[in-house]
């Protein structure tokens, strides 16, 4: 079933904050500069904002699920003091070398399978085809593609080592991105 609401999709680690190898520590929590303005500008129209991250370090065991919960409410914090919000956040913790049930190689959940967008659509009533996924790797750009969004790729994180081919629009960081995209949403 088709969802009535266009969403914003978005990576976390290198497109909203910037890359800490298996970020762990709310201290470690840096916003890409601009982007709490910006995703208030996306609350602002009514767009549900829907963090979609991979989190092979909990299914791996370097950190667990309050660490991760830490991070976000660190998150949270850091974007609510510009009045912005995320609506809904998904994790995927599997992994090929995971502990127990999170030893699960290629995961419907994981980037690049858009099990995790999918679900999203289905939860929160989303058209993807209406909807932009951001990312800084191909992973992103293909879990989004393969949901049936639009997809951009953000030149922070690991977004300088990604050719950019499968975007459909390509920026220096995250408020780039959405400043540009604002204007193509109806
Ligand atoms: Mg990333």
């Amino acid at each position: 079933m088709t969802g009535s609401r266009p969403a914003l999709f978005l990576d976390r680690d290198g497109t909203l904050n910037e890359e800490v190898d298996y970020l762990s520590n709310p201290d470690d929590l840096v916003l890409i500069p601009g982007s709490a303005a910006a995703l208030a500008k996306v609350n602002a129209r009514g767009i549900p904002v829907v963090v979609i991250t991979n989190q092979s370090g909990i299914g791996r065991g370097r950190y667990d699920w309050l660490d991760f919960a830490a991070v976000m409410s660190r998150m949270d914090t850091l974007l609510g003091l510009e009045k912005a919000h995320i609506d809904a956040v998904y994790a995927s913790p599997h992994h090929e070398k995971g502990q127990g049930d999170y030893a699960v190689a290629d995961h419907p959940d994981r980037k690049p399978n858009p099990g995790m967008l999918l679900r999203a659509a289905e939860e929160h009533n989303l058209d993807l085809s209406r909807s932009w996924m951001i990312g800084d790797k191909d992973i992103d750009l293909e879990a989004g593609r393969r949901a049936g969004c639009k997809v951009a790729l953000v030149r922070t994180g690991y977004g300088t080592e990604v050719e950019g081919d499968l975007a459909d629009l390509v920026a220096a960081d995250l408020p780039e991105a959405l400043e540009r995209i604002l204007v193509m949403w109806p």
